[in-house]
């Protein structure tokens, strides 16, 4: 029996109870998030290159809860999919973020697209071309200023099922971009079914490009093959001029990072748009 119990002990530290602990509390507080208004988008200013205008943004979700404080997506994010909250948190995300975009068209910046992120989930389990029409409806904002932001995660289960999801929103005059491009496997072969318009380089490779000979080359050769695919690019994390030097020289079409803005408020984003146009 002392046998057991010491295996049984190994098996859940105490370091294991506490996260598992933690992990309960996300579970239950993250039910009552939304209703609570405890969650809130972020936008990050995303630039062209060529023009040097802020064509369009990426909306990142945040919570903040009276006790747990600030939460990281990186950490709510996966426990929103395995409890399937993220079906209505990321129908929410949308929703506010189409909206939030069509008032900044009708206060006269019309440029701006905005970039939303999608799991896996949402893209098999709900009739999300449905959803996002009903959305982009409700909101006046006209189709081709919505981006999603797919990982290569989403063909992964049922490459046929997305490529069918793919077309109907292309259909629909939604534009989709392939997030974190490189750090996935496999997308090379599927990129020509994928009715995307944009990769996104992940920040992975920016980040060490005046170091690293090897993400310098990556960073290149993913701009040229999305070129000669049709493709937009647009590098994430960019952090230092060196770095928006290297991709200004290769061509790449857009760029967004702390070296430009962090992901910002509404109400912060409208002060950093009237700063740049000065
Ligand atoms: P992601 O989509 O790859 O988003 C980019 C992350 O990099 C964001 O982290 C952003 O704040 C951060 N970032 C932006 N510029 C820089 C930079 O110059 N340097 C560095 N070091 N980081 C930078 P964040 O907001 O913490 O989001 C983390 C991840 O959580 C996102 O990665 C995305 O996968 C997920 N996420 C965020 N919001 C949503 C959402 O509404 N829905 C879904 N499904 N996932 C979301
Ligand atoms: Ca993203
Ligand atoms: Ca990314
Ligand atoms: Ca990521």
């Amino acid at each position: 029996a002392k046998q057991d119990g010491r295996s049984i002990y190994r098996f859940f530290t105490p370091e294991m109870q506490a996260r598992s602990g933690r992990h309960m509390e996300l579970v239950n507080a993250l039910r009552y998030a939304l209703d609570r208004e405890q969650l809130h988008v972020v936008y990050q200013p995303q630039i062209s290159l060529n023009s040097g205008r802020v064509i369009g943004t990426e909306a990142l979700l945040r919570w903040t809860h009276p006790e747990l404080g600030t939460v990281s997506p990186a950490e709510f994010i996966p426990v929103a999919e395995e409890t399937g909250l993220i079906l209505s948190i990321g129908e929410w995300v949308l929703r506010t973020a189409a909206i939030q975009t069509q008032a900044w068209h009708e206060h006269g910046w019309t440029d701006l697209s905005v970039a939303v992120n999608l799991s896996a989930i949402q893209f098999r389990h709900t009739d999300l071309p449905g959803t996002v029409s009903q959305i982009l409806r409700e909101s006046h904002l006209d189709a081709p200023f919505l981006e999603l932001e797919l990982t290569e995660g989403v063909a992964m289960i049922d490459p046929l099922g997305a490529i069918a999801v793919m077309n109907d929103l292309h259909d629909r005059g939604v534009r989709m971009s392939i997030d974190d491009f490189g750090t996935g496997y496999s997308s090379l072969s599927y990129l020509k079914k994928f009715k995307v318009s944009k990769l996104k380089i992940d920040q992975s490779f920016v980040r060490d490009i005046h170091s690293d000979p090897e993400d310098k080359a990556i960073v290149s050769a993913v701009i040229s093959m999305a070129k000669s695919l049709g493709l937009q690019t647009i590098a994430e994390g960019v952090e230092t001029a060196e770095q928006l030097l290297f991709l200004r020289e290769q061509f790449c079409d857009e760029v967004q990072g702390y070296h430009f803005a962090r992901p910002l408020t509404a109400s912060q984003f409208e002060q950093f748009m009237n700063d740049w146009q000065t």
